[in-house]
């Protein structure tokens, strides 16, 4: 016999278990059901697919027994099962990315907790909710030796030696005082019609009766055990449709939407996916987990593919099953098949086709979703060419017209007769945007603008370049159409000599200053060249830590009606052009949200200028 220590992270979770954070104690039959059905599934593709195992007997079966003499709950299963080193590695440590952050995350708030930890999903350590101590006794497919790991919670467990007939696991709970009701059947039964019933393999359950005053052991079916997503969408219940996506999932919250899809014909196969209300705690994780299981004819083959969907829909759980797939096509063939290819396609497809249909009857509901994902679906802008307009009618935005999300769409159906293009502006916050002098000659016009204020909008909308082929265009642009060429051309003339003494002033700084009609009450404004990035563009660049750009200079635009302009042509003023040049450039530069280079010289320029107006 050796004694193990657990990994830091498990005692962790252990304690926070134990000390029940988790109301919903029942869910701890769900996982320690959904482990053994793991354990079939995978026993069940080495027999078709691994000719070491060709020959082993494989009668997949889940039996629970309940003991109330002893107390105990035994679950078993006639599965893959685990050796010395696996029990060690699988129910030591915890092998889940992001653990470790996870649980330093938790806030002492028994509510908030509980409902996280049901999104990351404790698996077999739920136990500990229920037992006080725990008894993993287990043979491993094709090995000799059978080893029993045992365990009181705590800091430590034990594995010794042990005999075991047949392959598989059984765990026996030895259930703590407060935990006898799962020593009733009834109980038992109803946490598994509600969590396990269409798990694809049978669950017995044994216990005792009384009949005539003797006690009398009985052992029945208690699920269905039929796949869910094989039957007819009119054969399964709301009701069952939720509770199968808590079982896959581990989530403990109902699904917001569920997307059933049996395909037939050519290619042959079924999916049921599902969008979880609450995004996965490792949705921006890289080693994010993959949510969907594929199966080939029913034969569970993986569940860490992340080839099935693209990584945009990475939120996304549930099951792709196809009937056209040789079981014993290897992982890395599966890759790159063209079948699965096929079929990944069609549900991008099904999938945001499903969410515009939401969006378009429940818009709230619709919303809810928006707010967890919405930022996840953008990245999709990058990389879905096949969907890119349905992907782009997925998008909300704030406005300067409304107080509301709007769509592309709508914003295009507002849009003025002589409109071509669709403005936006980005930046770090709305409130800021909207003040911003860049958009004083939309506003005047009464032309919508859109208010792009998240993070990845910055990388993100410069790559949409149109919607329905109306080209988008930021409003912080040099190249905006100016709205009357002719009186530019006469304000150029007139100022020429402030333009030429400004850019000389400002030369290592600005691009150019130029006269601009887009301004109403400001008297200047910074803009870009048409491929230059933006402010907020090198911010994000700069967080990014990608490499140091060289700094990009913006073009300095005037406004010819503003009085400082007209003031400044005259005689004894235009001596202090240079002073103004660099308090107009700075000026610009804060209502921009941008740092200005010697704050010093500005307040020395701003004190000069109240002192002689005073
Ligand atoms: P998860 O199931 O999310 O991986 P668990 O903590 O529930 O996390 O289980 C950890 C690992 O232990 C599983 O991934 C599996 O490899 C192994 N395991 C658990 N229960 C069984 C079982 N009944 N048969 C075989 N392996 C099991």
């Amino acid at each position: 016999m050796s004694k193990y220590e657990f990994q830091t992270e498990v005692s962790q979770l252990l304690n926070l278990m134990i000390h029940s954070l988790y109301s919903n104690k029942e869910i701890f039959l769900r996982e320690l059901i959904s482990n053994a059905s793991d354990a079939l599934d995978k026993l069940n593709y080495l027999t078709l697919t691994d000719d070491k195992f060709k020959n082993l007997s494989y009668e997949p079966r889940i039996d629970i027994k309940i003991d109330k003499e002893n107390n105990q709950l035994i679950v078993s299963d006639s599965g893959i099962g685990m050796n010395e080193e696996d029990l060690q590695k699988n129910l030591g440590t915890i092998a889940k990315s992001g653990t470790k952050s996870f649980i330093e995350n938790l806030s002492g708030d028994a509510k908030k907790d509980s409902s996280l930890i049901g999104q990351f999903g404790v698996g077999f350590y739920a136990a500990f909710m229920v037992a006080d101590k725990i008894e993993v006794l287990s043979k491993k497919a094709g090995e000799e030796n059978a080893y029993t790991w045992i365990s009181k919670g705590g800091n430590d467990y034990e594995i010794k030696a042990s005999e075991k007939e047949t392959h598989g696991t059984q765990i026996t709970l030895h259930l703590r005082e407060d935990a006898s009701e799962f020593l009733e059947t009834y109980r038992i039964k109803s946490i598994v019609e509600k969590y396990s019933n269409h798990i694809p393999f049978p669950i017995f359950l044994e216990s005792e009766e009384e009949k005539d005053g003797k006690k009398e052991k009985v052992t029945e079916q208690i699920n269905k055990a039929s796949a869910l997503w094989r039957l007819s969408k009119s054969q399964i219940s709301d009701e069952e449709y939720k509770d199968f996506y808590k079982t896959i999932s581990h989530d403990s919250e109902d699904p917001l939407l569920y997307i059933h899809t049996k395909a037939e014909g050519t290619l042959e196969y079924t999916t049921l996916f599902y969008i979880p209300k609450t995004a996965p705690f490792d949705l921006f994780r890289v080693d994010y987990q993959s949510g969907i299981k594929l199966y080939v004819k029913r034969v569970f083959i993986s569940d860490d593919d992340k080839e099935l969907l693209p990584t945009y829909l990475r939120f996304v759980r549930g099951i792709v099953d196809v009937e056209d797939l040789p079981l014993n096509v290897s992982r890395e063939i599966l890759q790159q098949n063209v079948i699965l290819s096929k079929v990944k396609k069609a549900s991008v497809k099904k999938i945001l086709t499903e969410l515009k249909k939401l969006k378009e009857k429940d818009f709230d509901k619709y919303l809810e979703f928006y707010n967890q994902f919405g930022k996840v679906l953008k990245e999709g802008i990058m990389s879905e060419f096949e969907h890119k307009d349905l992907l782009l009618d997925l998008l909300l935005f704030k406005s300067t017209k409304s107080d509301k999300l709007v769509d592309f769409k709508t914003y295009v159906e507002g849009m003025k007769e002589d409109q071509k293009e669709i403005f936006y502006i980005t930046g770090e916050d709305a409130n800021m945007l909207k003040n911003s002098p860049l958009l004083e000659s939309f506003l005047d016009k009464d032309i919508e603008v859109l208010l792009m204020d998240d993070e990845v909008d910055t990388i993100v909308v410069p790559n949409i370049h149109q919607y329905k082929e109306k080209p988008l265009k930021a409003v912080n642009s040099a190249d905006i159409q100016e709205s009357d060429e002719e009186k530019l051309k006469a304000d150029e003339e007139k100022f020429a000599e402030v333009l030429v003494k400004m850019k000389e002033s400002l030369k290592d700084e600005v691009k150019d200053v130029k006269v601009t009609s887009r301004l109403k009450s400001s008297p200047a404004v910074l803009v870009y060249d048409k491929d230059d990035p933006d402010f907020a563009m090198q911010q994000m660049l700069k967080q990014m830590g990608q490499m140091e750009l060289p700094p990009v200079k913006p073009i300095l635009e005037i406004n010819p009606d503003h009085k400082i302009f007209n003031t400044i042509l005259d005689k004894k003023a235009f001596q202090k052009i240079d002073d103004v040049a660099h308090t107009l450039l700075d000026l610009a530069k804060l209502s921009e949200g941008m740092k200005i280079e010697d704050p010093n010289a500005f307040s020395k320029r701003i004190y000069d200028m109240m002192d002689q107006t005073l």
